[in-house]
């Protein structure tokens, strides 16, 4: 049963490059470097052992040997467990604490807004440290295990999930699938680390991912959210995986324009194109009459959405555009 929590996303790299997984104060560092984990002085000759700081938000520890050490503090054990993903009694002090630190986190995350760039960075440079075969089994065991956890959550009630350690709601658990899957079949060093960095942060944060995923794209780009598809998350993952198998159609009465059912956005000031006075897709430009800025019009320049322009990704083929023009006006005779 692979639940997405922290601990089981960490493994795959950790299985990647042959190493034991290192202890849960290190692998919280490792991948959300000084948010969770402080390293404090050595005072003295014994080994001080860990301690939450509550007032601070986070672990405080030392370190010996290039490692965190932990010692013997339960406190800390009970935590980090549970943002881990290992611990599952029910401490509820100690289950209120690393809740109260996912919405730390969280907080960071969406008001600092050099926090995320800098956990891509150091997510992109382990992974551009790869040999190819590494980097290979990387990618597909990430997607399996975004499958696994699916396969997971699909065969389990709604009470079951909500009796989960950090239950999800199910629009923040899909958002993160889908942002990782998005990511990863770009198949670039960048976008895998920005895949793997969703699921990692999905796992440690869980619902409170959610601040996160209102506020970014999937690739960390800050946005005005646009409303999602619609249709079930196997289905969007399906789309992204293996687009060629959906066929693209237009609703909307303006079958007198070249491409029915287009919205067009000027590429530089975003205004809306299609409401400009005198607006006509039956040309190659466009010049936006708000900033005066020459779009381009064409099935070339069309996307299925805001996101995929701005990966520059999937844009239509004049072919499909066709194909979804004349199955519209079709439709539309036979009314
Ligand atoms: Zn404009």
């Amino acid at each position: 049963m692979t639940e997405l929590r922290f601990g089981s996303a960490a493994r795959l790299y950790s299985s990647t490059i042959n190493e034991s997984m290192p202890n849960q104060l290190d692998l919280l560092d490792r991948w959300f470097p000084c948010l969770i984990v402080q390293e404090t002085e050595h005072d003295g000759a014994f080994r001080k052992e860990a301690e939450y700081n509550d007032r601070g938000f986070c672990i405080e520890a030392v370190k010996y040997n290039g490692s965190f050490y932990a010692g013997g503090s339960r406190r800390v054990a009970q935590i980090t467990g549970r943002l881990v993903g290992s611990a599952k009694g029910n401490q509820e002090k100690e289950r209120k604490t690393a809740s109260i630190l996912q919405k730390h986190l969280a907080e960071v995350m969406v008001t600092d807004l050099s926090v995320l760039p800098s956990l891509q960075r150091s997510v992109l440079e382990r992974i551009e440290k790869f040999n190819e075969e590494q980097r290979e089994s990387f990618y597909v065991a990430i997607l399996e295990y975004v499958e696994a956890v699916l396969v997971n959550w699909e065969t389990k009630a709604e009470y079951e999930r909500l009796e989960e350690l950090f239950p999800l709601d199910s629009e923040v658990f899909e958002g993160i699938l889908y942002n990782a899957v998005y990511q990863m079949v770009i198949q670039t060093d960048q976008s895998i680390a920005n895949g793997y960095l969703w699921l990692l942060l999905g796992g440690l944060l869980r619902n409170e991912a959610g601040r996160v995923l209102r506020l970014y794209d999937s690739s960390f780009i800050p946005i005005r959210r646009q409303s999602s598809e619609d249709g079930s998350i196997r289905d969007k993952l399906r789309y992204l995986i293996a687009a060629e198998q959906y066929e693209s159609f237009y609703e909307g009465d303006d079958l007198d324009q070249r491409y029915p059912g287009i919205e067009w956005y000027c590429d530089r000031c975003e205004a809306h194109l299609n409401e400009q006075e005198g607006f006509t897709d039956r040309n190659p430009i466009w010049v936006c009459t708000a900033c005066g800025y020459e779009n381009r019009i064409g099935a070339d320049v069309i996307f299925n959405n805001r996101e995929d322009y701005h990966h520059q990704i999937r844009p239509m083929t004049e072919e499909e555009v066709r194909h979804a023009v004349d199955e519209r006006a079709d439709a539309a005779k036979h009314k």
